[in-house]
């Protein structure tokens, strides 16, 4: 059996959960992964992370250290050292059903190349036998959330088109939405499957033993009370407010629709807020009756906030004591939070409103554009000498008409090996080249090698003379052009003339290649856009 497309990355903090995530992916059917990393991203020492498991069953498994830095950071190490090309990432505290890998084998196949990533399904157990808990019903809501890294396979030229996550973003919170509006913007779908994995609403902590042992029905309590889960978690979550002001200055403020990212309620925790602060300022200065309407005030919301928590829940003493204590504490924990979480991007705040484009190109602009022909600019036909069976690859027109638009010169590099094997003539190449600029305009000098792959010339891709040529013709250095092309050779090319490359793969691109490739586009137009920014 062939095994799966994907490497899978688990980050991790060392949780019991891991081994369980282990021994859940071994037992299970379906073909093996490419490779399993797992990140250690413990800032102290602890007991080294065994993957031994995975290494049992013949895998490639490895523990590579993270730097401590959150999630994203971690999956940025894991999928930048993995060569699949998807990376499959799982979180270190899920169960995978037993078909897992065969379901995500399915989920994988046959995927349009425009799709970008595959969601797994996330069931989050509840108890059948009494209400959830507030902390449970807040595990629940993954099981709605989308593109949520608990289980996301992302193909891996996407990932690094993207840049990976952006490691700004430092708990388990938002970087899992940012990264999918990303990857969305920049052309890539992003798909539902089917592969399933479980989400515990409780970390199996030091009592699942004792749970274990007595069945009680009411110990997921112990889980809220004892456990990482406890009763001051949900005031904890609060912290992820201060992310949002992150998300709304490099998404714009309608992310949330666009994400599917339930809406919070952070702006009636500032008015909560707000109350308390008047409340007591006012009595300080002995303005009673302010001081009472704020302070009424106050309590409704609370009480109204608290009451909304309980209500759904088991209503057992202990739950709603908790719930009374949390929801006084959770408002200006929220506000805290998301006024620090703004005072972090105060700066990005201020950029977006001087200039409202959503990621300008981190690159300075090209001074020339390098185009690749087969496969990049006109369909691949091998030694084509017709000028007839020349057909412009999709979105190429937009994309060369943009160059032209905004003033970025162009030239063409192209290998054509048939001339040397004497399958076609240099004035069928000619041909079929003018045929190229009658579909789609002036595209400026042409380089080709006429030569074969053992005449070793200096020109042929992926060498650097076609590349070095173009530059010089166009009167600038390499350093300053981008080569774009469907396959390795035009890449290579590009880095040992100093170019930078950006790859557009066909279904005829290596999976090696792609995943080599350090830019990687769905299509030419998105190549440009990768260049050049988003159009104005
Ligand atoms: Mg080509
Ligand atoms: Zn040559």
């Amino acid at each position: 059996m062939s095994g799966l497309p994907a490497a899978i990355v688990v980050p991790t903090l060392g949780r019991p959960g891991l081994r369980r995530l282990m021994e859940a992916l071994v037992e299970g059917s379906g073909p093996p992964p490419a490779a399993v990393i797992v990140v250690d991203d413990r800032r102290g020492a602890g007991a080294p992370i065994d993957v031994a498991p995975l290494r049992a069953a013949g895998w490639h498994a490895r523990v590579v250290g993270g730097r401590g830095a959150g999630p994203a950071a971690a999956r940025n190490i894991g999928w930048r050292l993995a060569g699949a090309p998807w990376i499959a990432f799982l979180d270190d505290d899920v169960v995978p059903s037993p078909t897992w890998r065969a379901d995500l084998a399915a989920d994988l196949t046959g995927l349009a190349p425009e799709v970008h990533g595959s969601q797994g399904r996330i069931a989050v157990p509840l108890p059948r036998d009494r209400r959830p808990t507030d902390w449970e019903r807040n595990v629940a809501g993954l099981r709605d959330a989308r593109w949520a890294t608990a289980d996301m396979a992302y193909r891996r030229s996407a990932l690094a088109a993207a840049g990976g996550f952006d490691e700004r973003f430092p708990r388990a919170y938002r970087e899992d939405a940012d990264l999918a509006l990303r990857v969305m913007a920049a052309g890539g779908g992003l798909v539902r499957g089917r592969r399933l994995v479980e989400h515990p609403p409780g970390p199996a902590g030091p009592w699942t033993s004792v749970r274990l042992q007595r069945g009680n029905a009411d110990d997921p309590l112990m889980d809220a009370l004892h456990g990482p889960a406890g009763p001051w978690t949900s005031v904890r979550l609060q912290r992820g407010n201060a992310d949002d002001p992150l998300m709304d200055a490099l998404h714009g403020r309608g992310w949330r629709d666009r994400a599917g990212a339930p809406r919070g309620r952070r702006r009636a925790h500032v008015a909560t807020s707000a109350a308390a602060v008047l409340a007591a300022a006012a009595a300080a200065r002995g303005h009673r009756r302010v001081a009472a309407a704020a302070g009424l005030t106050w309590t409704a919301a609370t009480a109204d906030f608290a009451w909304r928590r309980i209500a759904p829940g088991p209503r057992t003493p202990r739950e709603v004591a908790a719930m009374v204590a949390t929801s006084a504490a959770i408002p200006p924990a929220a506000t805290w939070h998301a006024l620090r979480g703004l005072r972090g991007c105060r700066g990005l705040l201020a950029d977006r409103v001087r200039a409202p484009r959503p990621r300008p190109p981190a690159a300075p602009r090209p001074r020339a554009v390098l185009l690749d022909r087969d496969g990049t600019l006109v369909v691949d036909v091998p030694y084509n000498g017709d000028p007839a069976r020349v057909r412009p690859m999709p979105g190429a027109a937009e994309a060369v008409d943009r160059l032209r638009r905004e003033g970025v010169p162009t030239a063409v590099v192209s290998n054509q090996s048939g001339v040397a094997r004497g399958f076609i003539g240099d004035g069928q190449v000619a041909a079929v080249n003018r045929r190229v600029e009658d579909l789609l305009g002036d595209l400026g000098p042409w380089l080709i090698c006429p030569h074969a792959p053992e005449d070793g010339c200096a020109c042929r891709k992926p060498r650097p003379g076609l590349v070095i040529r173009a530059a010089r013709a166009l009167g600038v250095a390499p350093a300053e052009c981008v080569v774009i092309g469907d396959i390795g050779a035009d890449v290579d090319a590009a880095r040992s003339a100093g170019a930078r490359a950006v790859l557009v793969p066909t279904p005829r691109t290596r999976a090696e290649e792609v995943a080599a490739a350090p830019l990687v586009a769905p299509d030419l137009p998105a190549a440009v856009e990768l260049v050049l920014g988003a159009p104005r």
